[in-house]
């Protein structure tokens, strides 16, 4: 061991005439003096010793002052400044030469003793050495537990030396203390890591271990620390055993041994023992203390490097080497250090522990980096498969969608046709004189057919919205016009159970308060709202209030006092065909596309539907809109007189014979004369010799035609005839009747501008439909 330490000594003297140019110029070496008790001054006993020497050998009990005196012999008396450089001396020393003082550092007071002797240059001045003996008295105060003695002298001109020394000292010095400080701040990170990751405990072992060695490491080269001594050496007795601590769970989460077992009687202990080590501060227990705990640490250390050396083992070859190198490094530098305890040592010596702990945290950053290297490579790959799966499921997704689209359009369809049929021979059923049993079932018949058309209906919105089909008309609707069509739909039912319908303004806004909206989209979505607070409510009464938010906007509040919704459904309510509690599908409780198309019309008007409800005592819906000041809507009018299209001329082209004869009879009904044709091509024939005629009855007021037929579709028929009109000056109003829930033939028929009308529809709305028609033809 000693010859690997002059070795390492032979490297760092060549590094430092590598660095300091050529070897300085003659000098002399001075390596017997002789060492007595006591200060210099107090001129106690002395005995002769040769430099490098070691206290041990002389018995001096720490801690302890001594003197050292020696001679310097000059051929001449020098004419330059000269220099004595001691490459190990304590950091509290006083050097006179010749009698005369030339430093003093830390030698007052019982407290400040360096951990480390350390390198010193003192300058001799000119007039200070002459020529023959010149006597050299030393002063040194060591602590205990700290390493004793001094090298050997070393006197030349101050500027042959200057340089050689420099690089000494950064090399023993500057180096160390500087490699351990950085390793000590770099550990932090790694307990900040822990702090954002604490599953991963072995951040925090090694971030500690890594703390505690290295700063008491630092702590080596400073000059004096200026704590009592005894507070000292409890503080490196403790950094010691808590490094061992921390070095036995590093290890052993490093090589994946479960420690909760054990890790708790280890936290204990460790309490204990400090506790007992700072009871025997200042008492000779101490030192007792230390020779029966050190070694125990050290045979922990070993067993768990043992253990860390075997799991590196299995690891990539460069964890293997750092792994293997670094703990075996520092055991080794520990065992090295330990023997400065010993008279093994001799003070020019260097400390290993401070050179190996940095070695040891690179090799594990090495480690680290190299961890998140790999996950970090293994998330990318992770994320380019992820990526690639939600691509492929994505368009798997979308060819069903689209596949859904098609068969729900088609199907649907072909269900409007016989529902609208059956719908509209159905109200004219009802419009007959009828025995009380077959009116029971006509209204029983009336109620089936009402939820099919609203199922076929609400698939037909979804769908359009869905599409993309559905456009907004801003523009300044008045509020009170679309309650009170809201209050004409849905009274009735109100009604029937019983439930107040109210609506309410704010106290000081009059009811022609104006909101920036579609109206036709903001009656869908309140009627809905309404409709379903009637529906969910069986005692009390629906409240429609209006409240202002700030100056710009308001909010429409649909309160019940209604069944309520628990928490964790009012989310789910707003997906299609979701229903609370009707997993039996009752369709007399709706359908559960309300408020799916509630909340995708709002978002169409650039509003949020919300809800809060509690169970047992209501809910309340909620949208805002934003303000109109200036009163220009049109009212809605809810008319129905008992023949509404008296003296009107209606033409009606429908493939579908049922529903050509429903329609036909129920206009009829409403007062209107009626021609009907099966297809386009049928009613063109015809129609130049209709329009010579010059009866009055036989020129038409509207054309409602089906938008799918053999031969040319409505659209195309109604444009045809139009042009033909315009031409002999007769004006005709079309309305298209379109079962289609295919987005592109909806888009066609939205984009062609003509008024349409999904089938099935209920007779009424025909009725408001055609008069609405009507209204907007003499406008
Ligand atoms: P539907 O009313 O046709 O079932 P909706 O989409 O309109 O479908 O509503 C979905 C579900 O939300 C309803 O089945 C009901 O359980 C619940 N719901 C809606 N409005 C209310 C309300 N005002 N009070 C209690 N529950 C409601």
């Amino acid at each position: 061991m000693k010859r690997i330490t002059r070795h390492l000594g032979v490297l760092m003297a060549l590094w430092a005439m590598v660095m300091g140019g050529a070897w300085a110029a003659p000098s002399i070496v001075v390596s017997q003096a002789t060492l007595a008790k006591g200060l210099c001054s107090e001129h106690q006993p002395e005995s002769p010793v040769t430099l490098p020497d070691d206290w041990k050998a002389h018995k001096l009990a720490l801690p302890a002052v001594a003197c050292y005196r020696a001679k310097l012999h000059m051929a001449q008396s020098p004419t330059v400044a000269w220099a004595l450089r001691i490459d190990r001396l304590p950091g509290n020393h006083r050097i006179t030469v010749n009698g005369i003082q030339l430093s003093t550092r830390h030698m007052e007071g019982p407290d400040s003793t360096s951990m480390a002797t350390l390198p010193y240059l003192i300058e001799l001045p000119v007039n200070v050495l002459l020529a023959g003996d010149n006597d050299i008295e030393i002063d040194v105060r060591m602590g205990p537990f700290r390493k004793p003695g001094i090298s050997p002298l070393v006197a030349g001109q101050i500027s042959d030396m200057r340089q050689d020394f420099d690089t000494w000292t950064s090399l023993t010095v500057d180096l160390p203390k500087t490699l351990n400080w950085t390793v000590a701040g770099m550990a932090l990170f790694l307990l900040l890591a822990w702090r954002a990751r604490p599953s991963d405990k072995v951040f925090a072992y090694f971030g500690g271990l890594m703390v505690i060695m290295s700063s008491r490491n630092a702590f080596y080269f400073l000059e004096t620390i200026g704590w009592p001594i005894p507070i000292v050496d409890w503080l490196f007795f403790s950094s010691q055993a808590v490094t061992t601590f921390y070095l036995f769970a590093f290890g052993m989460s490093y090589a994946n041994v479960d420690l909760k077992r054990v890790i708790n009687p280890m936290r204990i202990m460790l309490g204990m023992l400090l506790v007992a080590s700072f009871a025997a501060v200042d008492t000779p227990y101490m030192d007792t203390l230390r020779m029966v705990v050190y070694p125990m640490m050290m045979v922990c250390g070993i067993v768990v490097v043992i253990k860390v050396v075997q799991e590196a083992w299995k690891r990539h070859w460069l964890e293997t080497v750092f792994m293997t190198a670094g703990p075996v490094g520092t055991l080794v530098s520990v065992a090295h250090d330990y023997l400065f305890l010993t008279p093994y040592l001799k003070v020019t010596d260097l400390f290993w522990t401070p050179y190996s702990t940095p070695i040891i945290f690179l090799g594990y950053a090495l480690t680290l980096m190299r961890k998140f290297v790999d996950t970090m490579n293994l998330s990318e790959r992770m994320n380019i498969t992820l990526e690639e799966r939600v691509a492929e499921r994505t368009r798997a997704l979308e060819v069903a969608n689209q596949s859904k689209t098609r068969f729900l359009a088609s199907a649907s369809h072909d269900l409007r046709q016989p529902t609208a049929a059956i719908g509209l021979l159905v109200s004219l059923l009802r419009q007959q004189k009828v025995e009380p049993p077959v009116r029971e079932l006509t209204d029983m018949l009336d109620e089936a057919v009402a939820s099919m058309e609203s199922l076929l209906v609400g698939l037909l919105d979804i769908s359009r919205l869905d599409a993309g089909a559905v456009q907004v008309q801003f523009q300044p609707v008045c509020l009170n016009d679309v309650f009170q069509a809201v209050r004409v739909h849905e009274k009735s039912a109100a009604d029937a159970k019983g439930l107040q319908l109210r609506f309410r303004f704010p106290a000081n806004a009059g009811p022609h308060l104006t909101v920036l909206t579609d109206p036709v989209l903001i009656h869908g979505v309140l009627r809905n709202l309404v409709a379903n607070a009637i529906r969910y409510t069986q005692q009390g009464g629906v409240l429609v209030a209006v409240r202002r938010q700030g100056k710009r906007r308001l909010r429409i509040e649909i309160w019940d006092t209604g069944i309520g919704i628990a928490p964790d459904q009012q989310e789910r309510i707003f997906d299609e065909f979701y229903q609370v509690g009707n997993s039996a599908r009752d369709r007399s409780r709706g359908i559960g596309l309300g408020l799916a198309i509630v909340r995708r019309t709002a978002s169409l008007l650039g509003e949020q539907v919300s809800v809060k409800s509690r169970v047992g005592r209501g809910s309340c819906f909620s949208i805002e809109l934003p303000l109109n000041h200036v009163n220009t809507s049109k009212p809605v009018k809810p008319a129905s007189p008992e023949h509404p299209m008296a003296g009107r001329n209606a033409w009606i082209v429908e493939d579908d014979p049922i529903l050509r004869r429903a329609l036909g009879e129920m206009l009829q009904s409403w007062g209107a004369q009626v021609r009907t044709w099966p297809d386009g091509e049928g009613l063109l024939d015809e129609l130049p010799q209709l329009l010579a005629s010059t009866q009055r009855q036989q020129r038409p007021d509207i054309l409602i035609t089906d938008y799918r037929l053999p031969g040319i579709n409505g659209l195309q028929l109604s444009q045809t005839i139009q042009a033909y009109l315009r031409e002999s000056g007769v004006s005709l109003y079309t309305l298209i009747i379109s079962g289609d829930t295919d987005p592109a033939e909806i888009a066609r028929l939205n984009a062609s501008g003509q008024p349409v009308m999904a089938k099935p529809f209920r007779s009424e709305r025909l009725l408001e439909q055609l008069l609405a028609l009507h209204q907007a033809k003499a406008a």
